[in-house]
Protein backbone atom coordinates (compact mmCIF):
# COMPACT_ATOMS: atom_id res chain seq x y z
CA UNK A 1 0.00 0.00 0.00
CA UNK A 2 2.41 2.18 0.92
CA UNK A 3 4.50 1.09 -1.80
CA UNK A 4 1.87 1.66 -4.04
CA UNK A 5 1.37 5.18 -3.10
CA UNK A 6 5.02 6.03 -3.46
CA UNK A 7 5.19 5.11 -6.86
CA UNK A 8 2.17 6.64 -8.09
CA UNK A 9 3.49 10.19 -6.41
CA UNK A 10 7.22 9.74 -7.28
CA UNK A 11 7.60 6.87 -9.93
CA UNK A 12 5.55 8.92 -12.60
CA UNK A 13 8.02 10.74 -14.60
CA UNK A 14 11.02 9.44 -13.79
CA UNK A 15 12.38 7.26 -16.62
CA UNK A 16 13.45 3.71 -15.82
CA UNK A 17 17.49 3.24 -16.36
CA UNK A 18 18.38 0.41 -18.77
CA UNK A 19 20.35 -2.72 -17.28
CA UNK A 20 22.76 -1.99 -20.01
CA UNK A 21 26.40 -1.04 -18.47
CA UNK A 22 27.14 1.43 -21.29
CA UNK A 23 24.01 3.26 -21.31
CA UNK A 24 24.03 3.10 -17.06
CA UNK A 25 27.34 5.13 -17.43
CA UNK A 26 26.59 7.67 -19.78
CA UNK A 27 23.23 8.30 -17.66
CA UNK A 28 25.39 9.13 -14.50
CA UNK A 29 28.32 11.39 -16.92
CA UNK A 30 25.00 12.77 -18.14
CA UNK A 31 24.21 14.41 -15.11
CA UNK A 32 26.87 15.51 -13.72
CA UNK A 33 27.76 17.32 -16.62
CA UNK A 34 24.60 19.11 -16.78
CA UNK A 35 24.82 19.66 -13.37
CA UNK A 36 28.06 21.15 -13.50
CA UNK A 37 27.07 23.35 -17.01
CA UNK A 38 23.98 25.18 -15.37
CA UNK A 39 24.65 25.10 -11.44
CA UNK A 40 26.51 26.92 -9.24
CA UNK A 41 29.78 25.23 -8.53
CA UNK A 42 29.41 25.87 -4.02
CA UNK A 43 30.19 22.24 -3.70
CA UNK A 44 32.30 19.44 -4.86
CA UNK A 45 30.74 15.96 -4.51
CA UNK A 46 31.36 12.64 -4.86
CA UNK A 47 31.11 11.98 -8.62
CA UNK A 48 27.99 9.45 -7.31
CA UNK A 49 24.82 9.70 -9.06
CA UNK A 50 21.72 8.89 -5.99
CA UNK A 51 18.44 7.54 -7.66
CA UNK A 52 17.04 6.29 -4.74
CA UNK A 53 17.35 5.21 -0.92
CA UNK A 54 16.30 3.38 2.36
CA UNK A 55 17.40 3.19 5.49
CA UNK A 56 21.50 2.96 5.81
CA UNK A 57 21.95 2.33 2.02
CA UNK A 58 21.52 4.87 -1.00
CA UNK A 59 21.62 3.57 -5.08
CA UNK A 60 22.82 5.09 -7.90
CA UNK A 61 21.44 5.62 -11.17
CA UNK A 62 23.85 2.90 -12.22
CA UNK A 63 22.20 0.48 -9.75
CA UNK A 64 24.94 0.29 -7.32
CA UNK A 65 24.34 0.36 -3.73
CA UNK A 66 26.08 2.05 -1.04
CA UNK A 67 26.20 2.50 2.79
CA UNK A 68 25.88 5.86 3.89
CA UNK A 69 28.25 6.88 5.98
CA UNK A 70 27.38 10.43 6.14
CA UNK A 71 23.51 10.35 6.80
CA UNK A 72 23.19 14.38 4.96
CA UNK A 73 25.32 15.78 7.97
CA UNK A 74 22.93 13.69 10.39
CA UNK A 75 19.87 15.62 8.62
CA UNK A 76 18.97 11.43 8.44
CA UNK A 77 19.68 10.02 11.63
CA UNK A 78 15.87 8.09 10.96
CA UNK A 79 17.25 6.32 7.97
CA UNK A 80 16.35 7.44 4.26
CA UNK A 81 12.50 7.50 3.25
CA UNK A 82 11.45 6.20 6.89
CA UNK A 83 8.28 4.68 6.11
CA UNK A 84 6.17 6.16 8.92
CA UNK A 85 7.85 10.04 7.77
CA UNK A 86 6.46 9.22 4.43
CA UNK A 87 3.20 8.27 5.58
CA UNK A 88 2.61 11.42 7.44
CA UNK A 89 4.50 13.38 5.08
CA UNK A 90 1.65 12.54 2.09
CA UNK A 91 -1.47 12.24 4.25
CA UNK A 92 -0.06 15.94 5.45
CA UNK A 93 0.06 16.38 1.52
CA UNK A 94 -3.49 15.57 0.41
CA UNK A 95 -5.10 17.82 3.17
CA UNK A 96 -2.97 21.15 3.62
CA UNK A 97 0.52 21.92 2.90
CA UNK A 98 0.90 25.82 3.24
CA UNK A 99 -1.55 28.38 5.18
CA UNK A 100 1.35 30.99 5.79
CA UNK A 101 1.46 31.97 9.71
CA UNK A 102 -1.37 35.04 8.81
CA UNK A 103 -3.85 32.17 9.66
CA UNK A 104 -3.38 29.25 12.34
CA UNK A 105 -2.99 25.10 11.38
CA UNK A 106 -3.90 22.49 13.05
CA UNK A 107 -0.77 21.25 13.24
CA UNK A 108 1.59 24.04 14.99
CA UNK A 109 0.24 23.56 18.20
CA UNK A 110 0.42 19.86 17.98
CA UNK A 111 4.02 20.06 17.45
CA UNK A 112 4.97 23.01 19.55
CA UNK A 113 3.40 20.84 22.97
CA UNK A 114 5.51 17.78 21.47
CA UNK A 115 8.82 19.62 21.32
CA UNK A 116 8.09 20.96 24.85
CA UNK A 117 7.02 17.72 26.62
CA UNK A 118 10.40 16.21 24.77
CA UNK A 119 12.22 18.61 25.70
CA UNK A 120 11.25 20.36 28.60
CA UNK A 121 11.47 23.73 27.03
CA UNK A 122 8.42 26.04 27.27
CA UNK A 123 8.29 27.54 23.92
CA UNK A 124 9.79 27.09 20.15
CA UNK A 125 9.77 28.95 17.22
CA UNK A 126 10.06 27.19 14.17
CA UNK A 127 11.87 28.07 10.86
CA UNK A 128 13.32 26.33 7.55
CA UNK A 129 16.92 26.07 7.59
CA UNK A 130 19.23 25.58 10.62
CA UNK A 131 21.15 28.84 9.59
CA UNK A 132 17.49 30.43 9.54
CA UNK A 133 17.15 29.00 13.10
CA UNK A 134 20.37 30.64 14.23
CA UNK A 135 19.74 33.74 12.88
CA UNK A 136 16.34 33.49 15.22
CA UNK A 137 18.33 32.71 18.11
CA UNK A 138 20.68 35.48 17.69
CA UNK A 139 17.65 37.96 17.40
CA UNK A 140 16.17 36.80 20.35
CA UNK A 141 19.61 36.60 22.14
CA UNK A 142 20.15 40.60 20.83
CA UNK A 143 16.69 41.66 22.09
CA UNK A 144 16.57 39.54 25.01
CA UNK A 145 19.96 41.94 25.84
CA UNK A 146 18.01 45.11 25.16
CA UNK A 147 14.81 44.65 26.86
CA UNK A 148 15.18 42.13 29.87
CA UNK A 149 18.71 42.50 30.21
CA UNK A 150 18.65 46.57 29.93
CA UNK A 151 22.00 46.73 26.93
CA UNK A 152 22.11 49.58 25.00
CA UNK A 153 20.59 49.54 22.15
CA UNK A 154 22.58 48.22 19.56
CA UNK A 155 25.12 47.53 21.56
CA UNK A 156 24.67 43.78 22.20
CA UNK A 157 27.87 41.71 21.99
CA UNK A 158 27.01 37.43 21.20
CA UNK A 159 30.32 35.61 22.14
CA UNK A 160 30.99 32.61 19.73
CA UNK A 161 33.91 29.78 19.48
CA UNK A 162 36.55 29.46 17.30
CA UNK A 163 35.83 27.05 14.66
CA UNK A 164 32.02 27.22 14.68
CA UNK A 165 29.93 26.59 12.17
CA UNK A 166 26.41 27.76 12.22
CA UNK A 167 25.24 28.21 8.49
CA UNK A 168 25.93 30.33 5.38
CA UNK A 169 23.99 33.26 5.78
CA UNK A 170 25.94 36.97 6.20
CA UNK A 171 25.54 37.54 9.54
CA UNK A 172 26.94 33.82 10.44
CA UNK A 173 29.86 33.46 8.01
CA UNK A 174 30.79 37.20 9.55
CA UNK A 175 32.01 35.24 12.48
CA UNK A 176 33.38 32.24 11.49
CA UNK A 177 36.71 31.33 11.63
CA UNK A 178 37.20 29.99 8.58
CA UNK A 179 38.71 32.47 5.35
CA UNK A 180 36.97 30.93 2.59
CA UNK A 181 33.57 31.25 4.31
CA UNK A 182 34.16 35.21 4.40
CA UNK A 183 36.15 35.33 1.50
CA UNK A 184 34.38 38.68 -0.77
CA UNK A 185 31.17 38.19 1.48
CA UNK A 186 31.96 41.28 3.47
CA UNK A 187 30.78 43.54 5.08
CA UNK A 188 29.74 41.73 8.21
CA UNK A 189 27.54 42.65 11.12
CA UNK A 190 29.36 43.81 14.45
CA UNK A 191 29.08 42.59 17.77
CA UNK A 192 30.36 39.23 17.36
CA UNK A 193 33.22 37.81 19.82
CA UNK A 194 35.27 34.58 18.85
CA UNK A 195 36.60 32.93 21.73
CA UNK A 196 38.89 29.67 21.76
CA UNK A 197 36.76 26.26 21.54
CA UNK A 198 37.00 23.91 24.67
CA UNK A 199 38.39 27.15 27.03
CA UNK A 200 35.86 28.00 29.65
CA UNK A 201 37.92 30.60 31.42
CA UNK A 202 38.30 32.29 27.87
CA UNK A 203 34.42 32.67 28.07
CA UNK A 204 34.36 34.35 31.26
CA UNK A 205 37.26 36.69 30.07
CA UNK A 206 35.37 37.81 27.12
CA UNK A 207 31.92 38.48 29.06
CA UNK A 208 31.52 42.65 29.57
CA UNK A 209 28.31 44.06 30.68
CA UNK A 210 26.99 44.00 26.99
CA UNK A 211 27.22 40.29 26.53
CA UNK A 212 24.12 38.55 26.06
CA UNK A 213 24.91 35.44 25.09
CA UNK A 214 27.53 32.48 24.02
CA UNK A 215 26.75 30.14 20.71
CA UNK A 216 28.17 27.48 20.98
CA UNK A 217 28.16 23.64 19.57
CA UNK A 218 28.62 21.05 22.10
CA UNK A 219 30.52 18.94 19.52
CA UNK A 220 32.37 20.77 16.91
CA UNK A 221 31.07 18.66 13.72
CA UNK A 222 31.92 20.75 10.42
CA UNK A 223 34.91 21.64 12.20
CA UNK A 224 35.92 17.63 12.36
CA UNK A 225 33.63 16.16 15.35
CA UNK A 226 35.87 18.25 17.90
CA UNK A 227 34.59 16.84 21.53
CA UNK A 228 35.60 19.91 24.23
CA UNK A 229 37.04 18.33 27.34
CA UNK A 230 35.05 16.68 29.69
CA UNK A 231 32.96 19.71 31.91
CA UNK A 232 33.57 22.23 29.69
CA UNK A 233 30.10 22.62 28.96
CA UNK A 234 29.29 22.49 32.51
CA UNK A 235 31.65 25.40 33.48
CA UNK A 236 30.50 27.42 30.61
CA UNK A 237 26.84 27.14 31.78
CA UNK A 238 28.15 28.12 35.04
CA UNK A 239 30.07 30.71 33.89
CA UNK A 240 26.71 32.43 32.08
CA UNK A 241 24.37 31.86 34.85
CA UNK A 242 26.82 34.15 37.12
CA UNK A 243 26.61 36.86 34.63
CA UNK A 244 23.10 36.47 33.34
CA UNK A 245 24.55 36.04 29.82
CA UNK A 246 22.29 32.75 27.82
CA UNK A 247 23.81 30.13 27.08
CA UNK A 248 22.80 28.92 23.25
CA UNK A 249 23.60 25.16 22.62
CA UNK A 250 23.38 24.81 18.35
CA UNK A 251 22.45 20.98 18.12
CA UNK A 252 21.56 21.56 14.34
CA UNK A 253 24.22 18.36 14.03
CA UNK A 254 24.71 16.87 17.23
CA UNK A 255 21.05 17.11 18.68
CA UNK A 256 18.39 14.48 18.16
CA UNK A 257 20.10 11.27 19.20
CA UNK A 258 23.49 11.24 16.48
CA UNK A 259 26.09 11.56 20.15
CA UNK A 260 24.06 8.74 22.05
CA UNK A 261 21.14 11.25 23.63
CA UNK A 262 18.87 12.89 22.26
CA UNK A 263 20.79 16.15 23.40
CA UNK A 264 24.66 16.24 22.94
CA UNK A 265 24.75 18.89 26.03
CA UNK A 266 22.66 16.37 28.10
CA UNK A 267 27.07 14.57 28.50
CA UNK A 268 27.54 17.41 30.78
CA UNK A 269 24.28 17.52 32.59
CA UNK A 270 23.27 20.84 31.92
CA UNK A 271 20.71 22.95 30.49
CA UNK A 272 21.05 25.60 27.82
CA UNK A 273 19.01 29.16 28.20
CA UNK A 274 18.56 27.97 24.37
CA UNK A 275 18.75 25.46 22.32
CA UNK A 276 18.72 25.22 18.21
CA UNK A 277 17.61 21.95 16.45
CA UNK A 278 16.95 21.09 12.39
CA UNK A 279 18.53 18.47 10.26
CA UNK A 280 16.76 15.32 11.56
CA UNK A 281 13.63 17.43 13.05
CA UNK A 282 12.64 16.26 9.78
CA UNK A 283 14.26 13.20 8.71
CA UNK A 284 15.43 14.04 5.90
CA UNK A 285 11.90 15.05 3.94
CA UNK A 286 11.68 18.59 4.58
CA UNK A 287 13.99 21.71 5.79
CA UNK A 288 12.36 21.88 9.35
CA UNK A 289 14.46 23.89 12.24
CA UNK A 290 13.07 25.62 15.82
CA UNK A 291 15.04 27.80 18.41
CA UNK A 292 13.69 25.97 21.93
CA UNK A 293 13.60 28.19 24.95
CA UNK A 294 11.85 29.56 27.94
CA UNK A 295 9.12 32.24 27.55
CA UNK A 296 11.17 34.71 29.19
CA UNK A 297 13.44 34.73 26.15
CA UNK A 298 11.44 33.83 22.98
CA UNK A 299 8.49 35.99 24.39
CA UNK A 300 11.00 39.19 23.55
CA UNK A 301 9.08 38.73 19.98
CA UNK A 302 6.19 40.48 19.10
CA UNK A 303 3.89 39.90 16.39
CA UNK A 304 5.60 41.47 13.20
CA UNK A 305 9.00 41.11 14.36
CA UNK A 306 10.28 38.22 13.24
CA UNK A 307 8.73 35.55 10.60
CA UNK A 308 8.89 33.10 7.42
CA UNK A 309 6.56 32.25 5.22
CA UNK A 310 7.05 28.67 5.01
CA UNK A 311 7.76 28.44 8.90
CA UNK A 312 5.63 26.37 10.76
CA UNK A 313 3.84 25.22 7.99
CA UNK A 314 1.24 22.27 8.22
CA UNK A 315 3.54 20.28 6.37
CA UNK A 316 6.50 20.47 7.81
CA UNK A 317 4.85 20.15 11.34
CA UNK A 318 3.60 16.56 10.75
CA UNK A 319 6.79 15.84 9.08
CA UNK A 320 8.78 16.80 11.98
CA UNK A 321 5.97 15.43 14.29
CA UNK A 322 6.83 11.81 13.20
CA UNK A 323 10.00 12.65 12.66
CA UNK A 324 10.71 13.26 16.75
CA UNK A 325 8.11 10.28 17.28
CA UNK A 326 10.38 7.76 15.43
CA UNK A 327 13.72 8.68 16.90
CA UNK A 328 11.73 8.27 20.25
CA UNK A 329 9.92 4.92 19.65
CA UNK A 330 12.94 3.30 17.72
CA UNK A 331 15.17 4.28 21.18
CA UNK A 332 17.57 5.87 18.56
CA UNK A 333 19.24 7.44 21.00
CA UNK A 334 20.29 4.89 22.63
CA UNK A 335 21.08 2.75 19.64
CA UNK A 336 23.70 5.43 18.53
CA UNK A 337 25.14 4.80 22.26
CA UNK A 338 25.59 1.48 21.58
CA UNK A 339 26.25 1.52 17.99
CA UNK A 340 29.06 4.04 18.57
CA UNK A 341 30.98 2.97 21.18
CA UNK A 342 31.06 -0.44 19.91
CA UNK A 343 31.84 1.61 16.59
CA UNK A 344 34.79 3.65 18.24
CA UNK A 345 36.14 0.73 19.56
CA UNK A 346 36.80 -0.92 16.29
CA UNK A 347 37.86 1.79 14.87
CA UNK A 348 40.69 2.61 17.50
CA UNK A 349 41.66 -1.40 16.58
CA UNK A 350 42.41 -0.47 12.83
CA UNK A 351 46.50 -0.21 12.47
CA UNK A 352 47.58 2.39 9.78
CA UNK A 353 50.53 4.26 9.66
CA UNK A 354 47.42 6.87 7.78
CA UNK A 355 45.63 7.46 10.99
CA UNK A 356 46.50 10.07 13.14
CA UNK A 357 43.49 9.73 15.57
CA UNK A 358 40.55 8.58 15.92
CA UNK A 359 37.60 10.52 18.49
CA UNK A 360 34.05 10.45 18.44
CA UNK A 361 30.59 10.16 20.74
CA UNK A 362 28.00 8.10 19.51
CA UNK A 363 27.49 7.18 16.13
CA UNK A 364 29.66 10.29 15.19
CA UNK A 365 33.14 9.54 14.38
CA UNK A 366 36.14 11.13 13.29
CA UNK A 367 39.18 9.60 11.52
CA UNK A 368 41.81 12.41 11.47
CA UNK A 369 44.29 11.35 8.87
CA UNK A 370 48.40 12.46 8.59
CA UNK A 371 47.35 13.22 4.81
CA UNK A 372 44.56 14.39 2.43
CA UNK A 373 40.87 12.26 3.52
CA UNK A 374 39.43 12.96 -0.17
CA UNK A 375 41.33 10.16 -1.41
CA UNK A 376 40.05 7.63 1.12
CA UNK A 377 36.89 9.17 0.80
CA UNK A 378 37.03 8.51 -3.03
CA UNK A 379 38.50 4.45 -2.32
CA UNK A 380 35.88 3.87 0.39
CA UNK A 381 32.96 5.07 -2.39
CA UNK A 382 34.27 2.08 -4.84
CA UNK A 383 34.22 -0.15 -2.32
CA UNK A 384 30.58 0.70 -1.36
CA UNK A 385 30.64 3.27 1.27
CA UNK A 386 29.91 6.90 1.12
CA UNK A 387 31.86 9.34 3.86
CA UNK A 388 32.73 12.99 2.85
CA UNK A 389 36.09 14.56 3.99
CA UNK A 390 35.70 17.67 6.34
CA UNK A 391 38.34 19.63 6.39
CA UNK A 392 41.26 18.53 4.43
CA UNK A 393 42.15 15.74 6.69
CA UNK A 394 39.09 14.28 8.60
CA UNK A 395 36.57 11.31 7.67
CA UNK A 396 33.68 11.43 9.53
CA UNK A 397 31.49 8.61 10.29
CA UNK A 398 27.64 9.48 10.78
CA UNK A 399 25.85 6.51 9.38
CA UNK A 400 21.68 6.80 9.66
CA UNK A 401 21.33 5.96 13.59
CA UNK A 402 18.71 2.70 12.31
CA UNK A 403 22.11 1.20 10.39
CA UNK A 404 22.21 -2.32 11.50
CA UNK A 405 25.42 -3.83 13.56
CA UNK A 406 25.93 -6.12 10.70
CA UNK A 407 25.78 -3.31 8.30
CA UNK A 408 28.32 -0.97 10.44
CA UNK A 409 30.69 -4.03 11.05
CA UNK A 410 30.25 -4.52 7.00
CA UNK A 411 31.42 -0.52 6.67
CA UNK A 412 33.71 -0.57 9.00
CA UNK A 413 35.49 -3.70 7.35
CA UNK A 414 35.67 -1.42 4.44
CA UNK A 415 37.05 1.30 5.79
CA UNK A 416 39.69 -1.17 7.50
CA UNK A 417 40.83 -2.59 3.81
CA UNK A 418 41.71 1.14 2.49
CA UNK A 419 43.39 2.23 5.24
CA UNK A 420 45.10 -1.24 5.63
CA UNK A 421 45.60 -1.52 1.57
C1 LIG B 1 24.24 22.16 9.25
C2 LIG B 1 24.45 23.06 10.38
C3 LIG B 1 23.93 24.36 10.39
C4 LIG B 1 23.23 24.99 9.21
O1 LIG B 1 22.10 24.30 8.81
P1 LIG B 1 21.50 24.55 7.35
O2 LIG B 1 20.22 23.78 7.35
O3 LIG B 1 22.51 24.01 6.38
O4 LIG B 1 21.31 26.02 7.19
C5 LIG B 1 24.10 25.13 11.53
N1 LIG B 1 24.78 24.64 12.59
C6 LIG B 1 25.30 23.41 12.61
C7 LIG B 1 26.00 22.93 13.83
C8 LIG B 1 25.17 22.58 11.50
O5 LIG B 1 25.72 21.36 11.51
Amino acid sequence: MDLQLRNAIFGMDIPVIAADATQETSTAARLIELEHQYGAHNYHPLDVVIERASGAWVYDVEGRRYLDFLAAYSAVNQGHCHPAIFKAMVEQAQKVTLTSRAFRNDQLPLLYKELSELTGYEMALPMNSGAEAVETALKAARKWGETVKGIAAGRTEILVAQNNFHGRTIAIVGFSSDEQYRRGFGPFPAGFREVPFGDAEAVRAAITPNTAAFLVEPIQGEAGVLIPPTGYLARVAAICRENNVLLICDEIQSGLGRTGKMFAFEHDGIRPDAVIIGKALSGGYYPVSAVLSSREVLGVFQPGDHGSTFGGNPLACAVARTALRVLVDEKLPERSAELGAYALERMLAIKSPLIKSVRGLGLWIALELNGPARPICEALKERGVLCKETHSTVVRLAPPLVISKEDLDWGIDQIEAVLTA
